[in-house]
């Protein structure tokens, strides 16, 4: 494998992405990156700057002034903000026309780099990683379910949340993200497509790891917890 290896996760939302590239990072020592996250991030800072999301010079004023003031991982960072305000119905709505704006697309695919260029190895989710990001990654899945499927199983992550609410909401934003112009959601042509429908998550993830060990990558003896 190359110094700086890079596995692609691409897929809708729900489709076990963050589980099995998570499951991957530990089994193969490998950095993990939920790039989700910073559109999630400009989301939840423009709403709460009373910015609209689909005010595209406003939204990458933000960007610089956000960047200005902190280090270039800030948006990935884990630790700045909670998981419940990053995914509330308020801001998957508005992330879907954030993710619209070309400018803020290629100033996060910058930040992914910088941070792709420090690690040795990495693991990186998202929808256009295989694609645009990285279109030269040594490994790339794109990982897919039916969309009943996958509301019922962010439902089931998701406790008080109204089943119908969960499925509208992956129905738009499956659209959203696929007929975009700026880097729709597709699957690389190199990709290894799996259909995690009718799948267990264990099965996914051994599908997966046979797919890494082909490609020569050495899994570590003993596991301690996910590499960051
Ligand atoms: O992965 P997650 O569901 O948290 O992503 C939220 C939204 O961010 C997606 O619906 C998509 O619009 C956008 N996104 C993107 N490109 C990425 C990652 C996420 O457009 N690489």
């Amino acid at each position: 494998m190359n110094q700086h290896t890079v596995i692609a996760v691409d897929g809708p939302a729900a489709a076990g992405k963050t589980s099995t590239s998570r499951a991957l990072s530990d089994m193969f020592t490998l950095s993990y990156l939920e790039s989700g996250r910073a559109y999630r991030t400009l989301a939840y800072e423009a709403l709460a700057a009373g910015i609209r999301p689909d005010d595209r010079a406003a939204m990458t004023g933000l960007i610089s002034t956000i960047l200005q003031k902190n280090q270039s991982d800030t948006l990935f960072d884990p630790t700045r903000l909670r998981d419940s305000d990053l995914r509330t119905l308020d801001v998957s709505k508005a992330v879907s026309t954030v993710a619209k704006i070309p400018d803020l697309r290629s100033a996060i695919t910058s930040l992914i780099h910088e941070w792709a260029s420090h690690r040795p190895a990495s693991i990186i989710e998202g929808r256009d990683i295989g694609t645009i990001v990285f279109p030269r990654a040594q490994i790339k899945f794109f990982l897919t379910a039916c969309a009943e499927e996958r509301a019922t199983r962010r439902h089931r992550q998701e406790p008080g949340s109204v089943y119908e609410t969960v499925l509208a909401d992956v129905v738009r934003r499956d659209h959203e993200d696929t007929s975009r112009e700026a880097s729709p959601l597709r699957p690389a042509a190199d990709s290894v497509v799996i259909d995690t429908s009718s799948l267990p998550l264990g099965q996914v993830i051994a599908m997966m790891s046979e797919v890494c060990r082909s490609a020569g990558m050495i899994e570590k003896r003993h596991t301690t917890g996910a590499a960051r």
